[in-house]
Order: structure tokens, then sequence, then C-alpha cells
């Protein structure tokens, strides 16, 4: 079968390529910055520091080489919390956990999953105190549309803890 299209065409016309950084950015968009993919390597944290630091059931992170993550904007406008096991930073504008450095991993920098617009290059295979899972965390379970509340979805009546 002969090809219509023109060579000249097919040269001219760019190869998608797949991406070699992930951006991300706080809530209110001061800081931003990006890693190169794929990351080293991405985890679910259930330790009690990392739930309340994000007021959430558990943090997940993506692991990058600290050589590998350039700040986009706003560098400066981050906060440090020191804490036993290493240093986290937060947005000063909007309060955003932004960098989680872990003492016993110097050479890696931890930033939240959901501060990214896209991929990664890892998916978050690893948890960390898992036994801290907590019992009200939604683990998928079935959920139903609830009565004359549009958007809102729940399990159901049977009893939770
Ligand atoms: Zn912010």
């Amino acid at each position: 079968m002969k090809s219509r299209v023109n060579k000249a065409e097919v040269a001219a016309k760019p190869r998608a390529q797949a991406p070699t950084r992930a951006e991300a950015q706080c809530a209110c968009g001061a800081v931003a910055l990006a890693i190169a993919i794929p990351a080293q390597w991405a985890w679910h944290d259930h330790s009690p520091a990392s739930r309340r630091i994000h007021g959430a059931a558990y943090a997940t992170y993506v692991g990058a080489w600290k050589s590998r993550v350039q700040f986009l904007r706003g560098e400066d406008k981050l906060t440090a919390f020191a804490e036993p096991g290493g240093v986290r930073r937060f947005c000063s504008v909007c309060g955003t956990p932004v960098t989680y450095e872990r003492n016993r991993a110097p050479n890696n920098v931890n930033i939240p999953r959901a501060l990214f617009t896209s991929g990664t290059g890892r998916e978050p295979r690893y948890h960390i105190a898992i036994d801290e899972l907590r019992d009200w965390a939604y683990l998928g379970e079935k959920l139903k549309p609830l009565k004359g509340f549009p958007g809102v979805v729940w399990t159901g009546g049977r009893k939770r803890k």
C-alpha cells in the first residue's frame, strides 16, 4: 500500500516524547518546583507525624534525589519545621507541605504526590507505618449517592467505628 503522507511532512512533525520532568506547586502557587522523572520512588506514609502535618488519613510522597529537584519559584517563601526525624518545609503563604527531608536519607527529598500536576514515573507501591492506618481511612468501600445531597456519596447505613 502506498502511503499518502509526504515524507517532508513526517520529518517536520515533532515526535511525541516522554516527559523528562514533573512539576509540582502549592495550593496558592507561590511555590513551584520540578523534579526529573522517573522519580526515585513513591510511598504512602501512615506515620502520626505525617498524618497530622497533612491533616489527612495518610500522606503519599514522591521521593526524588535532591540533585534532581529544581525550584521554579518561591523557595524563599518556604518555612521550616524541624522534627526528630527530619525537616519539613511549608509554603509560608498558604501552608501547603512542600518538602519532607528525612535524616536517614540525606540525599533524598520527599514531595507530596498531590502537588504534582502530572505523572512522576513512579506509582506509590510502598507503605511506611502501615500499622498506623486509621480505621476511618477510605479504603475503596462501595459508595452510593446520598439522597437529597447532589455530589455526596456514602457507604450506607451500616455501623462504623
Ligand atoms: Zn502556597
